[in-house]
């Protein structure tokens, strides 16, 4: 059977740009929404067997898409259950984490307040481990119900999940995430408010939300002595405390904001943000983004790591 008579509700040549909040990106050569995980499952097993490469969307806010697009089945889980019973949140990976936030809030329930204005979904945060403000969404995950690249369900307790910073084993793995079962307890919600309308203003003050862009670009760096002897001439003292370097301080201080190529930026007011400035291309972040690790790693013998993950082809 092919695609299109597997999957009655396939869409062909779809552009994905708009489903990106780089907004940059050409078209999945295959686009089809997913409601539940027996869907799911069906849909692995038939790209397994017709050796179709796949890829998952969630809210488009971490990736890079190549101006090529996606040369296979591009899945968009589009499951937006929530439910609630001993306080213990299922939640479907389509869910958008600010949606989820409001949902616990409003239910009497706190500690999800770091997710405020992270504009993914749950399943992209699972995948990398999303989090701000010294938490994680590992911290508050119970379990995860997955779909592994075989296309087999199986339920991982989080001590299998193998979360890291900015990692997890269906980052390594390219496992599917279909649901998670959170952890919250009830508490004062008027002071998580507060707790939100400050991260909301210190996000407003920092980022450059007024243009395209996918977050923070690169990961930043663990402190070691390696890392204090490359970087002795500068003051470092103050991430001494938190054992972490900011990348936006390297890229900052090797006098990197403002960079450009084509209509991409290094942005003026977080140098961790390549922006779309100007009707970029995708190939114009990445080549910013080839730039910033050049001259970083000349500079300070750093190799800056990608936090956003680049899809298709870039290089040919
Ligand atoms: C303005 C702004 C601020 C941000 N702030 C933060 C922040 O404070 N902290 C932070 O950690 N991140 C931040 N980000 C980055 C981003 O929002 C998070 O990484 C988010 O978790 C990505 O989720 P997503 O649904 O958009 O994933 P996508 O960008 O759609 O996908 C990212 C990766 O996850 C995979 N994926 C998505 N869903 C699934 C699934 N169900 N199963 C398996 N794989 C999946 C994709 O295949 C892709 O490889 C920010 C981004 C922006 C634009």
């Amino acid at each position: 059977m092919n695609i299109q008579e597997q999957f009655k509700n396939i869409e062909l040549n779809k552009s994905l740009k708009e489903l990106t909040t780089f907004k940059v990106g050409g078209s999945a050569k295959y686009f089809l929404e997913i409601l539940n995980i027996n869907e799911l499952q069906v849909c692995i097993k038939y790209c397994n067997k017709n050796s179709i490469d796949f890829l998952i969307l969630g809210g488009g806010s971490n990736i890079l898409i190549s101006d090529n697009g996606f040369p296979g089945l591009v899945i968009k889980i589009k499951s937006q259950g929530i439910e609630l019973e001993n306080n213990i949140f299922t939640v479907s990976a389509g869910v958008m984490l600010n949606n989820f936030l409001q949902f616990t809030l409003d239910k009497g329930y706190v500690g999800a307040e770091f997710l405020a204005g992270i504009p993914g979904t749950m399943g992209g945060a699972i995948y990398g481990n999303a989090g701000a403000y010294n938490k994680s969404i590992c911290d508050i995950v119970n379990s995860v119900l997955c779909v592994t690249r075989g296309g087999e369900i199986v339920e991982m307790e989080k001590q299998d999940c193998k979360f890291d910073y900015r990692n997890s084993v269906f980052k390594q793995n390219k496992y599917i995430i279909f649901s998670t079962r959170i952890f919250l307890e009830r508490g004062d919600v008027e002071n998580s408010k507060q707790i939100i309308k400050k991260s909301i203003e210190d996000r407003n003050s920092k980022q450059p939300l007024e243009y395209p862009n996918a977050g923070s670009f690169f990961k930043n760096i663990k402190l070691t002595n390696e890392i204090r002897n490359n970087l002795r001439n500068l003051d470092i003292s103050i991430f001494e405390k938190s054992g972490v370097i900011p990348a936006g301080f390297l890229i900052e201080k090797a006098g990197l904001k403002g960079l450009k190529v084509g209509g991409a930026s290094v942005s003026e007011k977080h140098a961790n943000f390549l922006i779309n400035y100007d009707r970029s291309m995708a190939i114009d972040i990445y080549n910013l983004s080839k730039k910033i690790q050049e001259i970083i790693f000349e500079k300070y013998k750093i190799n800056l790591e990608p936090e956003v993950q680049f899809i298709g082809e870039f290089e040919v």
